[in-house]
């Protein structure tokens, strides 16, 4: 069996079901799972962390990303481009993707997600050139390295260029293709079990790059193994237009033809839904991963967060791929939603602890996990400390439920712990040689971007 006991937290912000801020108590896990939180635990364990002075909350969880964009950041010829023109000149360069580069870009994107304090990623994958090997299982692998729990997804396009989409046809598969690969990474990866450390959903990429066969059979094939489902929707007004052209529908009447709505779906971004259409996925459980930074950064517009929570839309948050982010921290995610939605909503919107519960509790329920992203006896020991001690947090820690997201914090956090594992300890990665990663990542990364 291996424990763990953290000691005298300064305090702890539980995100349970009654908002409880524990003051000096003591965290104790066996085998990753906590089983006590109270003041002087009379327990012994492998490891003990002192944890006085620190701030300890819930693991943060990513609900979407696209790790593989790693190395196309900053690329100054995309830059002032808006999606549809954003995708198709990147797509140039995502052709030649292989697993090197799936393996580096993956161990660096989710090395910054835990740095930051994220203990889960959710990654949306759907670009497979043929030949470039497996690159799910690559992730996989790379997730176990760096000790994150992982869900990746088979996402797919089967539209390309001479379809009326916009991948070049390297990179799209059939239908037939994608179902069997889809079945088979489910039946190798996927663990429903409580604490699952490897999650597989289905995730075509969006209804601009994929046909209305490839979304219903996704659908069909998640339901017949009990999986998510997961794409992009309402992200652009351009996607409106396509779609009101293509199939004279609005994008969200047009999912909900194909069986695209229930609590076992969620889409990312979501800016452009009406009134009835926020209704609908309230109704329906249906869920949202709002990813600001991206939104922002595309000028695709501000999603509507504050009547999505007042309606009881299932809401998480991401940080989307790292090419329109261009980064990987869940962190300054928190500040940057809160920011926005004070500017466009002012008292309509959420606090700094609602943004916090977005991260934690909303994105674990749009995951399907009920044994992550809250801190109580029985729940999985994912989670993260900071020393208040640190200078940029003097005078800014009364309350402690809102701080990462009002005041934010912007360096690596003092120790991220998945599963009962210490991962990061002194703001560096415990589990990999970081410094060699980043090197090898930056080698292979400019050997890709030659090609
Ligand atoms: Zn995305």
């Amino acid at each position: 069996m291996k424990t763990l006991l953290i000691q005298n937290i300064a305090s702890l912000v539980s995100c349970d079901d009654e908002d409880r801020v524990y003051e000096n108590v003591d965290l104790y896990a066996e085998n990753g799972v906590i089983r006590a939180i109270g003041q002087n635990l009379d327990k012994a364990a492998d490891e003990t962390i002192d944890a006085s002075h620190m701030l300890c909350y819930p693991g943060l969880i990513n609900t979407h990303h696209h790790l593989y964009q790693q190395f196309s950041r900053n690329l100054p010829q995309v830059q002032n481009m808006e999606l549809f023109d954003w995708l198709k000149t990147l797509y140039e360069i995502w052709k030649n993707l292989d697993e090197n580069v799936i393996r580096l870009s993956s161990l660096t994107g989710m090395g910054e997600l835990m740095k930051h304090g994220c203990t889960t990623c959710f990654d949306h994958h759907y670009v497979f050139p043929a030949g470039a090997g497996d690159l799910i299982g690559t992730q996989f692998e790379a997730a176990s390295e760096l000790g994150i729990r992982m869900h990746c997804s088979r996402g797919s396009m089967d539209l390309s260029v001479k379809d009326g989409g916009l991948p070049p046809d390297s990179v799209v598969q059939t239908v037939d293709e994608i179902m069997k690969d889809s079945a088979r990474l489910i039946e190798t990866y996927h663990d429903a079990s409580f604490g699952s450390m490897r999650q597989v959903a289905l995730a075509p990429c969006s209804p601009f790059s994929v046909s209305a066969e490839l979304l219903r059979q996704s659908a069909i094939l998640a339901r017949q193994y009990h999986v998510r489902l997961h794409t992009h929707l309402c992200e652009t007004k351009d996607e409106e237009t396509y779609m009101l052209e293509r199939e004279g529908m609005r994008p969200l009447a047009f999912m909900e033809t194909l069986g695209w709505v229930g609590p076992d779906v969620w889409y990312a971004h979501g800016i452009h839904f009406n009134t009835e259409e926020l209704k609908l996925l309230a109704e329906t459980g249906t869920g949202v991963c709002h990813c600001p930074i991206s939104n922002m950064k595309l000028a695709s517009g501000i999603a509507r967060i504050p009547e999505m929570l007042k309606l009881g839309v299932p809401v998480g948050l991401g940080v989307d791929g790292s090419a329109s982010n261009d980064g990987s921290s869940l962190m300054e995610e928190l500040r940057t939603a809160f920011l926005l939605h004070r500017l466009n909503s002012s008292r309509e919107a959420p606090s700094g602890y609602d943004i916090l519960k977005m991260a934690t509790r909303g994105s674990a329920r749009l995951l399907g996990r009920s044994d992550i992203g809250v801190l109580a006896p029985g729940k999985c020991c994912d989670l993260f400390l900071i020393d208040s001690r640190r200078l940029e947090l003097v005078g800014a820690c009364f309350d402690p439920k809102s701080v990462l997201a009002t005041v934010g914090v912007r360096g690596a956090v003092d120790y991220t712990v998945v599963n009962g594992k210490i991962t990061v300890k002194g703001g560096h990665l415990a589990t990999i040689d970081e410094e060699k990663t980043a090197l090898d990542a930056q080698r292979v990364c400019e050997g890709y971007l030659a090609r």
